[in-house]
């Protein structure tokens, strides 16, 4: 396999996204193969001296070293990038990669950068605790509040990094709101979509440079492998990305790329499935007793429902609640749950829940905790693919458990 044309007859950017994720980005070798090949393999074969000068001189387009580009994995980021509309994807080991990628390869020490606090555990420690010892400067503010984001803008501010809805009170952020303020200062947002999904929510149509997505999640979506992926403008690519992938190498297995490749042909229904059933699952514990709060991007009642259905296409499968009781209910409730699983994990096919306060975010500690309305009552539920009547009567018996 020498080269490696795509077979696509039509022009993939005109497809329906549900089309892109079947064929888009397909490469189909010399045997003909339906289901993409998986080409676990570290190197490639040169058939001269020559080409092998030339493909290093970047005069022939083949593949070089699995660091750089493998055929698998440039199926799944081409089939990602034209989801999400972007103009270049870059695959990743893990999430975490791919947001150390997205924001260290276009800081240098002396920037600043400012950063929703509401955010996954790992990506704070980014901002917090890594960005400061490398010279880069950090304000963490509160994402939810326009008005912080223009505030917090020094001289020397180059970046923007937020995740909404955020993990795991679900707090949003007005994509266009900061990205209006960021490009009136020729800051670049990075944003982080796990939660939303490339389905529901387009942070580059809404102005954002750079989106970063844990794979691991929705893309996944059946809790198997670890992955990421960074997109953006070729611009981006070629003045800070390119490099800094290709060097530090934070790669994605061909393997994980291959499984996920094919788990990106069911991703809109998944998530159909999964938020249909989380808007049912969110009402019903919203009228049950012993749950003093539901917080779901697809109600009414959402604190910020304005800006949820001003960006997003829909609720998503992600919950929070908080029960009567504090620690001690929330942990008898979660103790008799018999189909939803104990899990830190989330975007799984099975529905998982966490007790955020003793586990993903423990270590921050009670003030920390308390800034992001993380109560000792408050649960985090991921809707998986099982019926959604079977989710709301286990939680429903649960809850009764709880209260006994
Ligand atoms: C899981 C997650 C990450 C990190 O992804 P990994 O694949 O676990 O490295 C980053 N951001 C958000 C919002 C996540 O949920």
């Amino acid at each position: 396999m020498t080269k490696t044309p795509m077979s696509a007859p039509a022009d993939p950017a005109s497809w329906s996204p549900e089309t892109q994720l079947v064929h888009g980005g397909t490469l189909r070798s010399e045997f003909g193969e339906t289901s993409e090949a998986l080409f676990l393999t570290q190197g490639f074969v040169y058939t001269s001296a020559e080409q092998a000068e030339a493909r290093f001189k970047n005069e022939d387009p083949g593949f070089q070293y699995t660091r750089f580009a493998n055929p698998t994995v440039s199926m799944f980021e081409e089939r990602l990038r034209l989801l999400e509309g972007a103009e270049m994807c870059r695959a990743t080991a893990t999430g975490m990669a791919a947001v150390t990628a997205g924001l260290l390869s276009f800081l240098s020490a002396g920037d600043h950068i400012v950063a929703a606090r509401a955010m996954f555990g790992s990506c704070r420690y980014i901002v917090e605790t890594l960005c400061p010892r490398f010279g880069i400067a950090m304000t963490l503010i509160d994402g939810r509040d326009l008005a912080q984001w223009e505030a917090a803008i020094k001289p020397n501010t180059k970046g923007f990094f937020f995740e909404t809805p955020a993990n795991p009170t679900l707090d949003l952020v007005d994509i266009a709101g900061v990205t209006a303020i960021a490009k009136k200062h020729g800051i670049t947002t990075v944003v982080d979509n796990v939660f939303a999904t490339p389905m529901l929510q387009r942070p580059l149509a809404l102005g954002a440079d750079v989106v970063v997505y844990s794979a691991t999640k929705h893309i996944d979506g059946q809790g198997r492998c670890l992955g990421g992926a960074v997109l953006g403008s070729n611009k981006f690519l070629n003045d800070h990305l390119q490099d800094f992938f290709r060097q530090t190498g934070p790669s994605l297995s061909p393997f994980n790329a291959w499984v996920m490749l094919k788990s990106l042909e069911t991703l809109p229904i998944r998530i159909r499935q999964q938020s249909a059933s989380a808007a049912v699952v969110a009402d019903r514990l919203a009228a049950a007793p012993g749950v003093n709060r539901v917080i779901y991007c697809g109600r009414d009642d959402h604190p910020q429902a304005d800006i949820a259905r001003k960006q997003m296409s829909g609720g998503g499968q992600m919950i929070a609640f908080e029960i009567e009781g504090g620690k001690e209910a929330a942990f008898r409730f979660q103790n008799a749950l018999r189909l939803v699983r104990i899990s830190n994990n989330l975007g799984d096919a099975k529905s998982l829940i966490t007790h955020p306060a003793t586990t993903t975010h423990f270590r921050i500690g009670p003030e920390a905790r308390a800034e992001l309305g993380i109560s000792d009552g408050i649960l985090r539920l991921s809707i998986g693919l099982e019926n959604g009547d079977d989710i709301g009567a286990d939680l429903d018996a649960a809850l009764k458990a709880a209260r006994a």
